[in-house]
């Protein structure tokens, strides 16, 4: 018997029964069936080796394709499971992550011990030894029962797995065998480790299982794999001109933002005299030999003083006898009066811990009162923020959206009504109670244009309606995620929510989608990907609803000849969605943009309209966001740009510097003139030499410095000089003007 079965360009590919896709593969040709690594069958990724049916519908790809690159993560983390049993007796193997993003992870029960560099070396070595053999991947579909004997007889059972094996509902479970590590694990996987030509472990956390701090903590291993050499090397390239491109050293250097990632465990208290912190990176590995030492020394510095910790020990791995990593990175700060001598003296006993990298901090900042992940924007940053949203203003009243405001908090009942306080409780901050009744911070703006929206009867002549906000929202991250202005636990989004008849949706998703490029484009971003999340498996609304929905959203992608990937089942319980992630200059990819339909508010908050005939109607709900959140677009911004943003958004766009003090008249002059065309432009009399006043200009990344000296004023007008340092010589005051002006507006996007 043979089964037939279909390839992408849609010719028939005629089989033996039981065939595979790698059989199917050497059917077309022995150099593809070496060449590919994984296949999908009827839209579904799987192995090479499990067995077509007639009438499949075959992809197969190679290593670096999507697919590929997804299966290469996903072995690489069983490859790292097996070594890091091999070499650790007795850890325990819990889960990795359930999608495979640019890393690839996985936790471990090491038995309270703390994995530093030294371990990550070993394992790395024990991993480069498996691809050298490339060891093989198997698969087998078995029973729960037997799949724990199987675990049983390895020795690799343990509570983890028993837990991780009663969330599943079938009956069978598929495991895959690795050398002497099995796992419960979906697949696929790589024919075997060969396929990987460069893997390499970037680092070490530790977290909690299911990420509660209640329950043990563990060891996150983190790595990258490869289908080529040379794609490590650029990794390491961009990881770091990642470095020096992060947001968080840049934010401090150009003095745009504060904001704390640090987790402090304890309440304020005023008490007289020294105040010590003792800060840890929350995602270091801990030593709590390092933070005692730097305890006791303080205790014997400054006899009598009021000692806190901002980490709580109890719930951190222990250190060990044999722990050969660098000691974590120790933020102390003192707070009141201390002599300096005694100053002195402390900071050099603690300086002196070799292993320590040690910062001492004798300013109190207070941010360990004002709480982690929440912003606050210094001046210049303040002026960048509000150079952006007075760009989004603009654009949004030009695009016929209405600009409203709604609070920072609201009654509990009102989050009960929209299902947030039920579903969405673990991400909001505590309720608050006032007049006897629970209030919550929002951390959505949905309910409140709802109620807008409410606020009497509409008719059907009123829509679309599209409602805008600037809205800050909180939501409760855990502690030790934070993540300068990427995660925080206050932030603004650029909302929108779109209400319209059914005869108007696929208009305004068109006119949406156009407006979303746009904006991302007036900000110098090119690159997207774009991704249409369809129906998951708990939904709310008709099935009708989500395909005429699904429709609409794939005819307009389609339409405006837009590349997107499907990802099927992934959209939210209340409706389809399309995510747009913008591409930065180091390839990175930032989810921002998102376009969502909502069967469940407009039923929940029972929203209707009088439609043409006079009878009642329920209106269509989007929500949309472009920038995504404010800060996070920003510190992506910082990142994209490494700081000099493009001049339109720097707060300061032209500096004018003199060679001496003489020129002072003229420079004001210039000054004067710009400022008078809307250039932001500033003038500071300085005795500092004119090579330092252009270092400085530079270092705090201003597009346009311009330079006044004898001739400038004879001649009126001013050398200019870019950011890069190019120097374009004298221009006349007019020129120079309408240079300026040209350089510094917002680029006209279509
Ligand atoms: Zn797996
Ligand atoms: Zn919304």
């Amino acid at each position: 018997m043979a089964i037939s079965i279909v390839l992408p360009d849609g010719k028939p590919l005629s089989l033996p029964d039981g065939a595979t896709p790698l059989d199917a593969a050497t059917a077309i040709s022995p150099r593809l069936a070496e060449a590919v690594v994984v296949a999908k069958v009827d839209g579904k990724v799987q192995d090479l080796r499990v067995p077509l049916t007639d009438g499949a519908k075959l992809e197969l790809f190679k290593p670096d394709s999507g697919p590929g690159r997804d299966t290469i993560n996903h072995s690489a983390e069983h490859l790292l499971a097996t070594a890091v049993l091999k070499l650790y007796p007795g850890a325990k193997v819990t889960m990795g992550p359930q999608t495979h993003d640019e890393e690839f992870y996985y936790d471990f029960d090491v038995a309270g011990r703390t994995l530093g560099p030294a371990d990550l070396e070993r394992i790395e070595q024990e991993i480069k030894k498996l691809i050298d053999a490339k060891v093989a991947f198997q698969r087998k579909q078995v029973s729960k029962p037997d799949a724990l004997r199987f675990f049983d007889e390895l020795g690799q059972n343990n509570e983890y797995k028993q837990e991780i094996l009663s969330w599943i509902p079938e009956d069978d479970v598929s495991i895959y065998q690795c050398e002497g590590f099995v796992d419960l694990c979906r697949g696929p996987h790589l024919p075997h480790a060969g396929f990987i030509k460069a893997l390499k472990l970037t680092g070490t956390s530790g977290v909690y299982w299911r990420a509660d701090a209640s329950k043990q903590s563990l060891q996150r291993v983190r790595g990258v794999a490869f289908p080529k050499k040379e794609e490590l090397d650029f990794y390491n390239k961009r990881q770091e001109e990642a470095k020096k491109r992060d947001h968080r050293k840049l934010g401090k250097e150009l003095e745009l933002f504060i904001v704390s990632e640090r987790y402090d465990d304890h309440d304020y208290r005023e008490e007289q005299g020294l105040d010590l912190y003792v800060g840890v990176k929350a995602d270091s590995p801990l030593d709590r030999k390092l933070v005692d030492f730097a305890l006791s020394t303080t205790e014997a510095s400054f006899p009598g003083v009021s000692i806190r910790q901002t980490v709580n020990f109890e719930k951190l791995p222990a250190a060990t006898e044999d722990d050969k990593s660098p000691r974590p990175q120790l933020d102390v700060r003192l707070r009141g009066a201390a002599t300096k001598e005694a100053r002195k003296a402390f900071e050099q006993k603690l300086t002196d811990q070799k292993d320590a990298e040690v910062s001492l901090n004798f300013e109190p900042h207070y941010t360990e009162e004002l709480g982690p992940g929440l912003v606050m924007w210094l001046p210049k940053g303040g002026r960048l923020r509000s150079i952006i949203e007075d760009q989004w203003r603009k654009m949004h009243f030009e695009a016929g959206y209405e600009l409203v405001y709604s609070p920072h908090i609201a009654k509990a009942d009102l989050w009960k009504v929209s299902g947030h306080w039920d579903f969405y409780r673990e991400g909001m901050f505590s309720p608050m109670s006032v007049d006897g009744h629970d209030y919550c911070c929002k951390p959505m703006n949905c309910p409140f244009h709802i109620l807008m929206v409410k606020s009497r009867i509409r008719s059907y002549r009123e829509f679309p309606m599209r409602l805008a906000e600037l809205g800050t929202v909180y939501r409760y991250e855990l502690p030790g995620v934070m993540h300068g202005l990427m995660r925080v636990r206050g932030f603004t989004q650029d909302d929108a929510h779109l209400f319209c008849r059914p005869d108007q949706v696929a208009q305004e998703i068109d006119t949406v989608l156009k407006f979303i490029l746009k904006m991302l484009r007036t900000f110098g971003f090119e690159q997207f990907e774009v991704n249409l999340s369809t129906r998951p498996a708990q939904y709310v609304g008709s099935l009708e609803e989500w395909g005429l929905a699904e429709q609409n959203l794939r005819d307009v992608l389609v339409r405006q000849g837009i590349e997107f990937s499907i990802d099927e089942g992934g959209g939210a319980f209340y409706g389809p969605k399309i995510d747009i992630k913008l591409v930065d200059a180091l390839q990175r990819r930032w989810q921002c943009s998102t376009l969502q339909y909502d069967f469940n508010n407009p039923e929940r908050f029972t929203m209707e309209y009088v439609n043409s005939e006079g009878a009642k109607e329920r209106p269509i709900m989007l929500h949309r966001a472009l920038l995504g959140s404010i800060e996070r677009f920003i510190g992506v911004l910082i990142e994209h740009y490494a700081g000099a943003l493009p001049a339109w958004l720097m707060p300061e766009q032209v500096r004018v510097v003199t060679v001496s003090d003489k020129h002072n008249d003229h420079a004001r002059a210039v000054t004067q003139a710009l400022m008078q065309k809307g250039v932001r432009v500033s003038f500071t009399p300085s005795s500092d030499k004119l090579g330092g006043k252009i270092r400085n200009a530079q270092i705090e990344k201003i597009p346009y410095v311009l330079v006044v000296g004898d001739r400038e004023v004879e001649q009126n007008g001013a050398s200019l000089r870019l950011r890069d340092g190019t120097d374009k010589g004298f221009l006349a005051l007019a020129e120079l003007t309408q240079t300026l002006v040209d350089g510094c507006s917002v680029p006209v996007v279509t």
